[in-house]
């Protein structure tokens, strides 16, 4: 059953970025080895890297702040970044893609990730990637060979997460809301839950216990922290799978509130009836993911 859809990513980005005006958000800056740093402000966490070749950031939140964060990135280098890599489309990760574009920074994204942005905002606009890939792309610059690796149908259709593997640290996107609450699963823009847990058993895969994880949302991370996440998550589907097959229908599911035994915390934007509505979703059209 194809359900119609109340909230679309664009209304996403919108409702979180109503929360706050742009002179109230402060960027802070923590260093997390000699080239990286990680940028918090309003909306996706910001990873910069900066070296004897220039800078780079991975994701670049909303425009309305992207004075701000060209100051906080003044501070690590003087010149302007040379590109800013999107871990997917979401406008809390591309807003500031036409500002840093303007100021001479090339895009590198997903294929999926040029597509959507494209349907958005235009043929030839300067929030477009300049480079996209398919599976993979590595970035050989500031002494490091920074990987940008394609996870299918997580978070999104276009998700890429970054492995800095010589400072061992990993860029995780939005496949890692670390919250201590269940992600948003962007279902209308190909994201699923078996993509997501499927992602995070990659990452664990090829990461050790002193790396350090940049979650899309929320702050810093390790190997431990994430195999929580993944442990919430498969609770969460294993709870949502019985209650399926139990109740078939959404509105019965709903009713039922197979979430509710988590006893987890909703954000606003992400209520519960969302949460169980998406995942309901995702798990559905993949064949209750069994
Ligand atoms: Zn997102």
């Amino acid at each position: 059953m194809k359900l119609p859809s109340l909230f679309t990513a664009a209304a996403v980005a919108t409702t979180m970025s109503v929360s706050l005006q742009a002179e109230e958000v402060e960027i802070k800056t923590q260093q997390l080895s000699e080239h990286i740093h990680v940028l918090f402000g309003q909306g996706g966490n910001i990873a910069a890297h900066v070296g004897k070749d220039g800078t780079y950031i991975i994701d670049d939140q909303f425009a309305k702040l992207a004075p701000k964060i060209k100051a906080a990135l003044k501070n690590l280098n003087p010149n302007a970044p040379e590109f800013v890599i999107n871990t997917h489309h979401h406008g809390d990760h591309t807003g500031g893609n036409e500002v840093f574009a303007q100021s001479g920074a090339h895009v590198i994204a997903h294929h999926n990730v040029h597509k959507r942005l494209q349907q958005k905002h235009g043929e030839g606009s300067q929030y477009l990637p300049k480079l996209s890939f398919g599976q993979d792309l590595t970035l050989h610059f500031n002494g490091e060979h920074a990987r940008a690796v394609h996870f299918a149908h997580a978070h999104t259709d276009g998700d890429a997460v970054i492995f800095f593997d010589t400072a061992n640290v990993v860029h995780m996107g939005d496949i890692y809301f670390n919250l201590g609450s269940l992600p948003f699963v962007d279902v209308d823009s190909g994201g699923s839950v078996d993509g997501i847990l499927a992602a995070v058993e990659q990452v664990m895969t090829q990461i050790d216990d002193s790396t350090q994880v940049i979650p899309g949302h929320g702050p810093m991370s390790n190997k431990a922290g994430l195999q929580r996440y993944y442990q919430l998550l498969s609770k969460a589907k294993s709870l949502m799978v019985a209650a399926i097959d139990e109740h078939q229908d959404l509105e019965s599911v709903l009713a039922a509130d197979p979430l509710g035994a988590l006893e987890l915390e909703y954000a606003n934007w992400l209520p519960k009836e969302r949460v169980t509505t998406l995942f309901y979703r995702s798990l559905t059209i993949e064949n209750h993911g069994h």
